[in-house]
């Protein structure tokens, strides 16, 4: 059942402060348009009962794909590594083999959507991603802000990212051989064999293929 809460948000244009309902987490058993309402954002629209108001209200919203046996957990903002909620585990503590991760914004929750859909490893894809990054870095001279996992294909023997780069932000599109990424999930499998195996929800992004990558350099 999707989960929602009541909450108090005072709006910016009138001042009133008003009721909302929040959906704070979701299932895409019970609710086949979830993952379109993720998408679409429209979760995370918030609009003032008293003047008409819109704008956007980042919450934190819990995403269940019990078939393809993901969570995903959207705290605005988190940056710690990993975030242990005893309380909810234990509801799902039946569910075995469940990969579990936090992520800090919105695109993030999309693009770990699309990759566990597709039966990616996204410890790997994180680390293909960060080298992918550093070539696009020497490339266009520019710092390389975010980037996300666009495509993977077998046949053209590509994965694809689309990264934002310089003080503008632009688009950059940047392919690499699947090789990267098979040479990724080989490291994965060797030095973070129990990765999976921890309790919490886990924060795979950036930051976290940088220490695996000095971990595996050092070592
Ligand atoms: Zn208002």
């Amino acid at each position: 059942m999707p989960k929602i809460v009541s909450k108090y948000v005072l709006c910016p244009k009138c001042g009133q402060q008003t009721s909302t309902e929040i959906m704070i987490s979701g299932n895409t058993e019970d609710d086949a348009g979830l993952k379109n309402t993720v998408f679409s954002e429209s979760i995370f629209r918030w609009k003032c009962k008293k003047c008409g108001f819109s704008s956007k209200y980042q919450h934190p919203f819990l995403y269940n794909d019990i078939a393809n046996k993901f969570m995903v957990y959207y705290i605005p903002h988190v940056e710690r590594v990993k975030v242990v909620d005893t309380k909810l585990e234990a509801e799902f503590s039946e569910l075995k083999d469940i990969k579990k991760r936090v992520v800090p914004d919105i695109n993030a929750m999309k693009e770990k959507i699309i990759v566990f859909e597709k039966g990616i490893n996204d410890f790997a894809l994180e680390l293909t991603k960060l080298a992918v990054s550093e070539i696009v870095a020497k490339e266009t001279g520019h710092t390389v802000y975010y980037g996300y996992f666009t495509d993977m294909s077998e046949e053209d023997n590509t994965i694809s990212f689309q990264f934002f780069v310089g003080g503008d932000k632009r688009s950059y599109i940047q392919s690499a051989r699947l090789e990267v990424y098979r040479h990724s999930l080989d490291m994965v499998k060797k030095k973070f064999p129990d990765a999976e195996k921890q309790q919490g929800f886990l924060n795979i992004g950036r930051q976290w293929a940088k220490n695996a990558l000095d971990a595996y350099k050092g070592s």
